[in-house]
């Protein structure tokens, strides 16, 4: 099982910003930002390349209402989804990334800057 199922599932403690029956959002344990959630599904998915557009419709909806929930609809947020390797994906479990509380730098460097991807 995966270590983000393990966090749907109690195995691993999370520090939970919301819930409802199909997604949770929690907080990152490295956080890249003063505020740093990771919003998953429930059910495993292994990446965004592999996701149903009927959860995503239900994960919209979510992402909007942790953003309410914390006052980042507000201030603003950045919404980051790592895919495969290139993408830096690490958990293969489907997250978001919702990034804020503070301005954020823009820093897509490649790992060679003079290789043309
Ligand atoms: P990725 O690189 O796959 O897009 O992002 C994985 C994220 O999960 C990283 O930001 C990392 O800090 C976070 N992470 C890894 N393990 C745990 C954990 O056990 N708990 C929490 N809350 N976050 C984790
Ligand atoms: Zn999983």
């Amino acid at each position: 099982m995966c270590i983000f199922c393990k966090i749907v599932n109690g195995e691993i403690p999370n520090n939970t910003v919301h819930e409802n029956e199909q997604f949770l959002a929690f907080h990152d344990l490295y956080p890249k930002a003063p505020v740093h959630i990771l919003v998953i599904p429930k059910q495993h998915v292994d990446c965004f390349q592999d996701v149903q557009p009927e959860v995503m419709a239900g994960m919209t909806m979510f992402i909007q209402e942790v953003a309410k929930k914390t006052g980042l609809d507000k201030t603003g947020y950045r919404l980051v989804a790592n895919n495969g390797e290139d993408g830096g994906q690490e958990v293969m479990h489907l997250h978001f990334h919702i990034l804020g509380g503070g301005k954020l730098r823009w820093d897509h460097s490649h790992e060679d800057p003079h290789k043309s991807i």
